[in-house]
């Protein structure tokens, strides 16, 4: 992979944000890479360097059938040249995000509930006799993804009084925590988990942090869980994208991005404070959804 990437910093203006006196920017991971998309990228990015080293010319992930993940192993395994397998979880269906990964030379295995759950007992049945298989875990979650996201913080240029991030499995909000702790930075990091019930994202963060820290989980904003959209949000998503030429998508920045419209609303934040949202990409989520 090419490991040099554009992710620029840009304002968001909005009248709110002036009536309160906030600036509020937005970090374009999005803008990555249209299918590696956003924090995949990061994730990715130390896992292939890890599954080149160990001589592994194969990679075997999974996935719900929303998964950005999915898509996104198999544009970087095509572009770095490993083979791709993908347990997808739950019956075999087609959407965009899959047939993309299909047209990326992925293979996909839907595999009932049930079994999807013990993901190391699936691969141990399927590739544990061959040595070239490297595991990825659902989502990427690993320390080196959580060392690839860390990257995120040595590229800004100014520091921010809170960043907010989207969480899945918390592995991106634990790298972003560390490296505000390496930079020694002040910066508060908020999270939105996008699942019901996520409080054991606290945990999940924690597996992943070099030394502890503090962030501020904000629960309330899953609307009805992974993947569930209401009218207000996508309202909201068309009004955003409408004002500012940057697209959300439904799963995960949407909500995150809301999130931070409310709080401004609810003057959770000071007079003067810069916030920066990062936009972890998934757009091709989008499509099918909208
Ligand atoms: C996967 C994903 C996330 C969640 O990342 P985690 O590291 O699993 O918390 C956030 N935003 C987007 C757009 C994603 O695709």
């Amino acid at each position: 992979m090419d490991f040099n990437i554009y992710s620029p910093v840009e304002e968001i203006h909005h009248p709110l944000f002036a009536e309160k006196h906030i600036s509020v920017f937005m970090k374009r991971d999005d803008m990555i890479h249209p299918f590696i998309s956003g924090n995949k990228w990061r994730k990715l990015k130390y896992l292939l360097e890890a599954a080149k080293t160990q001589g592994k010319d194969h990679l075997v992930t999974f996935g719900g059938a929303w998964s950005n993940h999915l898509l996104a192993t198999a544009c970087a395994a095509a572009k770095s040249g490993f083979k791709r397998t993908a347990f997808v979880r739950g019956e075999n269906v087609s959407n965009p995000l899959l047939s993309l990964s299909r047209m990326f030379g992925m293979e996909l295995r839907f595999v009932d509930r049930e079994s999807y759950r013990d993901k190391q007992k699936l691969f141990a049945e399927n590739y544990g006799n061959d040595l070239r298989a490297f595991f990825i875990d659902e989502g990427g979650a690993s320390d080196e993804a959580a060392k690839g996201c860390a990257e995120l913080i040595d590229e800004l240029e100014e520091e921010y009084s809170h960043i907010f991030c989207a969480s899945g499995t918390g592995t991106t909000a634990a790298g972003i925590l560390n490296g505000i702790t390496n930079h020694r930075l002040q910066t508060q990091l908020h999270t939105v988990p996008v699942l019901k019930n996520a409080s054991f994202i606290e945990e999940e963060i924690g597996k992943y942090l070099l030394r502890p820290a503090k962030f501020i989980l904000h629960l309330d904003y899953h609307f009805g869980g992974y993947a569930k959209t209401n009218p207000e949000l996508l309202s909201f998503m068309q009004a955003f994208s409408s004002s500012t030429g940057i697209l959300l998508d439904p799963v995960y920045t949407g909500k995150l991005v809301y999130a931070v419209f409310d709080l401004v609303k609810k003057d959770a934040f000071k007079s003067g404070d810069k916030i920066l949202i990062i936009h972890s990409g998934g757009l091709v989520g989008l499509l099918g959804k909208i």
